[in-house]
């Protein structure tokens, strides 16, 4: 190097605003401008004693080491950027450019510029990017802008998204943009497009977009124009937005609500929704207008049932909506009183639900209102009518019966045998009339509440033996032989013995009946926990599984067409069963078919 050369590179290491450097390939500075210091704060001394390596950044270590390999192995020229610690302790970010001399493969030339700034801001902005690329897919929303110069256009990544597409941000065209719409949709994208550019217009339109694998999805299209010095409409900018999920739950809640209120207005039940959380009530305009008021005369809250309700069932209804919230009960229903405007007493049937949250806390309950008072009137009417028609008929029944009870007792004798059998044809059909018209009046007594009960002591010991002894000929006729076991003979249970002995009477008639000849009927009696059961057990024809709920019920006989040559009515079993119900106690069958039957009463222990 002569000596001017020498002098100009002096003069560039004092005054170069680059780093520059001269290094060996060990990586040790031989020669350091001014500027190193100047930028990082080094002095020159503490940097010719360090490996330069050192002060790379570590992450930056190998990369910068794998550029200086390509050099060291004839690459004459090489770039890279690495950041370099300042003697604050902060990185620099430095882009080197590094040469070495051929001649001298010993010794490295490198410039270095310091891109700290510059390379914060692109850091910064591929940090906004990502921010609203991400922002962007969560709210589905793309953007894209149309330089309407060029006609060029591009779009974020979730436009691509949108479109079902991947992401290929080169290949982009307007075309591509409209084309995804439905036919109908591009005329009117195409347009609105036109006139935006053209006078400058804004774009907003919800429109059908068809992605490449035909699914379909709404999205919203907006855009403004951007406007150059001229005012001329430089560009559209413009975002695009998938509500397909909005659209469809929107239209869902609206057939649901619209469903749910023509079954409101179709129904004639009144209708509440109680919310448990805010507590707050609403009741159907038909609810109010079964009371006689009209929408707006009774304020959608709790407090107008409670003042609209008879007392007595406010305090039942309570306590059955507690239990049910509980969830204690399937359902709550009941029949309740209220007051009409006019003053009337309405019979409702109302049923309800509770809806339940995970844990099964009732959150809401929502229930129906029906009106039954004119069922009520009937029921009344016909209850009413049966007890007179039953009332005038036993008196005149009870005479016949007697008359002709007599003329088969005393003074059939000596008549022809086809009048003879006659009038037993007669006593036998009057005493089944008056079996009928009792079981009647009693089963109206017991529905309607008119049956009085008298709960005493009964001691088993006196009682049981009575109950056989009065069918022992019945049994006889059957040929079917009683038993009690004396085993319960200490025990006494509550009740009323009238009504008792009746509901025995039934059981051990109905036992003997269903009895095959020779066959042996047996009550036993035994206690638990407070209660005595007793039990008429028979070995006879047994009852079919189907059968055995429904016996329970009014008129239910199982073979119909067997009771006319057996006797009965199919009331016996449903006056026993809300007999022993009015006496705290339950009725209940096992049963097995040909093999026999056991009717058990339950009681409460004296
Ligand atoms: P009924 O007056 O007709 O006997 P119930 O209500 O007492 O009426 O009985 C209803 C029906 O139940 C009877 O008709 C009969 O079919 C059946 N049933 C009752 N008890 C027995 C029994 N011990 N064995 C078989 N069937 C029986």
């Amino acid at each position: 190097m002569s000596s001017s050369e020498q002098n100009t590179l002096d003069i560039l290491f004092e005054h170069s605003l680059d780093l520059l450097c001269i290094a060996g390939i060990d990586g040790r500075f031989r020669r350091l401008s001014q500027s190193w210091t100047q930028q990082l704060g080094w002095s020159k001394d503490e940097l010719l004693s360090k490996s330069s390596t050192d002060m790379i950044h570590p992450e930056d270590r190998g990369p910068t080491v794998d550029a200086l390999k390509r050099l060291i192995n004839g690459k004459r020229v090489i770039d890279f950027e690495n950041r370099y610690l300042s003697k604050t302790g902060q990185y620099h970010w430095l882009q080197w450019r590094a040469y070495i001399e051929p001649n001298d493969p010993t010794a490295i030339f490198a410039i270095a510029r310091d891109i700290t700034q510059t390379k914060q801001r692109e850091i910064r902005a591929s940090n906004d990017i990502s921010l609203l690329e991400m922002a962007e897919q969560t709210a589905r929303v793309g953007h894209w802008r149309l330089d309407t110069a060029n006609g060029h256009l591009e779009w974020s990544n979730e436009v691509f998204n949108i479109y079902g597409r991947k992401a290929n941000k080169a290949n982009i065209t307007l075309d591509d943009f409209i084309d995804a719409f439905s036919s109908q949709d591009r005329k009117k994208l195409w347009s609105l497009i036109q006139n935006a550019v053209q006078n400058g217009t804004q774009i907003e339109a919800e429109l059908n977009l068809i992605r490449q694998d035909g699914e379909q999805r709404i999205v919203v299209v907006r855009a403004i124009c951007e406007r150059s010095e001229t005012n001329a409409v430089k560009s559209l900018f413009g975002i695009i937005q998938d509500v397909t999920q909005e659209r469809q739950s929107q239209s869902n809640l609206h057939s649901k609500e619209e469903l749910l209120s023509m079954a409101f207005r179709a129904t004639s039940d009144g209708i509440w929704d109680w919310d448990l959380r805010t507590d707050q009530m609403w009741y159907s305009p038909q609810w109010k207008k079964q009371l006689g008021y009209a929408d707006d005369e009774i304020n959608n809250e709790f407090d107008s049932w409670m003042e609209l309700i008879f007392e007595e069932d406010r305090l039942k209804a309570m306590d059955a909506i507690d239990a049910h919230i509980r969830n204690e009960t399937d359902r709550y229903e009941m029949v309740q009183r209220f007051r009409h405007k006019d003053g009337q007493t309405i019979f409702i049937l109302t049923r309800a639900f509770a809806i339940r949250d995970k844990t099964g806390r009732a959150i809401r309950m929502v229930g129906a209102h029906t009106d039954i008072t004119e069922l009520k009137r009937l029921e009344q009417a016909k209850s009413e009518f049966t007890s007179i028609v039953s009332h005038e008929l036993r008196t005149p029944l009870t005479a016949i019966h007697g008359a002709i009870g007599l003329l088969h007792g005393h003074y059939s004798d000596g008549l022809p045998d086809q009048v003879q059998s006659l009038i037993m044809l007669a006593n036998n059909n009057s005493k089944r009339l008056i079996l009928l018209v009792n079981d009647i009046l009693d089963m109206e007594k017991l529905q309607f509440g008119r049956m009085d009960f008298d709960l005493r002591e009964i001691a088993l010991s006196e009682f049981l033996p009575l109950a056989i002894e009065n069918h022992l000929s019945y049994a006889k006729t059957f040929n079917v032989t009683l038993s009690y076991d004396h085993e319960a003979d200490d025990l006494s249970i509550i009740g009323d013995s009238n009504r008792l002995m009746q509901v025995m009477s039934n059981l051990l008639s109905n036992a003997i009946k269903f009895s095959k000849e020779g066959d042996r009927v047996k009550i036993q009696a035994n206690a638990t926990e407070g209660q005595v059961s007793i039990s008429v057990i028979d070995t006879g024809s047994g009852i079919a599984s189907n059968m055995r709920e429904k016996i329970f019920d009014k008129f239910v006989q199982v073979d119909s067409s067997d009771q006319r040559n057996i006797g009965g009515t199919g009331l016996g079993l449903a006056i026993s069963k809300a007999m022993i119900e009015n006496m705290a106690g339950s009725i209940s069958l096992t049963s097995e078919l040909e093999k026999g039957s056991t009717f058990t009463v339950i009681l409460p222990q004296a």
